[in-house]
């Protein structure tokens, strides 16, 4: 089978043909997606630094990216940005990952940088974002930063598609630690109070002090080394802290490689995109006009006495099955892998490892 036209640019680094590569990935039709399925497998396993940024708007996300970034692009490090954007669901338009909030960044011809896809739900947003990971990373990138809005369940999908979690805090005025869900907090590698210059630096320290305290109630990860998760002072504006902060991710990602930590997350992580892909396919294929109809008409006939419930559902589900198998293999006529086979023995073919 031949090699799709993008799969070597892409490869070599080319920007065009990932963007395009991303763009293949993120439709929804039939034909790309099985494209798209087909580009995912033959893409070499590469790995970058898996890095989720979380914080809430106006906590420093794009100065933060913008001066980290231009930090490791200095280092020669290639690095790309993606967004997970809660508000694409609804609005259609991209808070996150705007090329406009990090100009000089977008400028960088070793920084890539792509906004949230719009006009998908949540959790399709997650999955195709799993994928575009999966492409910059093919693409040579040595970090991939996925930043999110630091509410609801969007944190979480990053959390779960990152190997290291980065809250973004501001300084809190108070003494109160500012409404961070512990879940949270559990699953963060590093907090980074972040404007911790001028004025507000007191503040930041104080706010920094806080956190350490209540991380070191926190009970210690296996995966962990001693002293995370960790609480950090930095400013984006002025750049302080930043390298400490850099020094500590690296310190930890070697750590986790060192132990078996680092492959075993990745390695769940695929195990969770999997179902999130098999749930996926089961609610699309709850969702086709063909078994809505064909509910409805099972639905009347139980109402009409003509079939009892328990057997009726039965049938349905025997039904469903049939359909949600051939909803898996979705534009299976085209040329990517038999998408049948892949379901049933693919799982531990080529495409578990790579998928991680
Ligand atoms: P985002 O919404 O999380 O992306 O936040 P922005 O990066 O747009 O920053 C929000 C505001 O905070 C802007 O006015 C920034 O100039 C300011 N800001 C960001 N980082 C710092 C910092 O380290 N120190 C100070 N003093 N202000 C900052």
């Amino acid at each position: 089978m031949p090699m799709d036209e993008l799969t070597e640019p892409l490869i070599r680094g080319d920007r065009r043909a990932l963007s395009r590569a991303i763009t293949l990935i993120e439709s929804t039709r039939p034909d790309h997606r099985a494209r798209a399925l087909a580009l995912l497998a033959e893409l070499p396993d590469r790995q970058a630094l898996r890095i989720g940024l979380s914080g809430t708007p106006g906590v420093g996300k794009s100065t933060f990216i913008e001066a980290f970034g231009k930090m490791l692009t200095a280092q020669g490090l290639k690095v790309a940005v993606l967004a997970v954007d809660p508000s694409s669901a609804r609005s259609g338009g991209s808070i996150l990952g705007d090329k406009t909030r990090m100009e000089t960044l977008s400028r960088d011809p070793n920084a890539f940088i792509r906004p949230s896809p719009s006009r998908a739900e949540l959790g399709g947003v997650g999955r195709r974002t799993r994928e575009t990971v999966r492409l910059c990373e093919a693409a040579g990138h040595d970090v991939v930063l996925i930043e999110t809005v630091g509410v609801g369940q969007s944190e979480t999908l990053v959390a779960e598609m990152s190997d290291i979690f980065v809250l973004l805090i501001a300084p809190a005025g108070g003494d109160e630690l500012q409404g961070v869900k512990r879940g949270i907090m559990e699953s963060a590698d590093l907090i980074l109070v972040n404007k911790a210059d001028e004025d507000l630096r007191p503040a930041a320290l104080r706010t920094m002090a806080d956190y350490a305290g209540a991380l070191r109630l926190l009970r210690r990860r296996p995966e962990d080394p001693e002293g995370f998760p960790k609480a950090m002072a930095v400013s984006a504006r002025t750049g302080e802290g930043l390298a400490d902060a850099w020094a500590e991710m690296q310190h930890l990602a070697e750590w986790r490689r060192a132990h078996g930590h680092f492959a075993a997350r990745r390695a769940e992580q695929a195990r969770q995109w999997f179902e999130a892909e098999l749930r996926a396919g089961l609610l699309a294929a709850l969702d086709a006009p063909e078994t809505r109809a064909r509910l409805r008409a099972a639905g009347d006939a139980v109402a009409r006495g003509e079939a009892a419930p328990g057997a009726q559902a039965a049938r349905m589900l025997d039904w469903l099955r049939k359909q949600a198998a051939g909803a898996c293999g979705a534009g299976g006529t085209g040329p990517g892998p038999d998408p049948a086979g892949g379901a049933a023995s693919g799982a531990a073919g080529p495409g578990t490892g790579k998928a991680s």
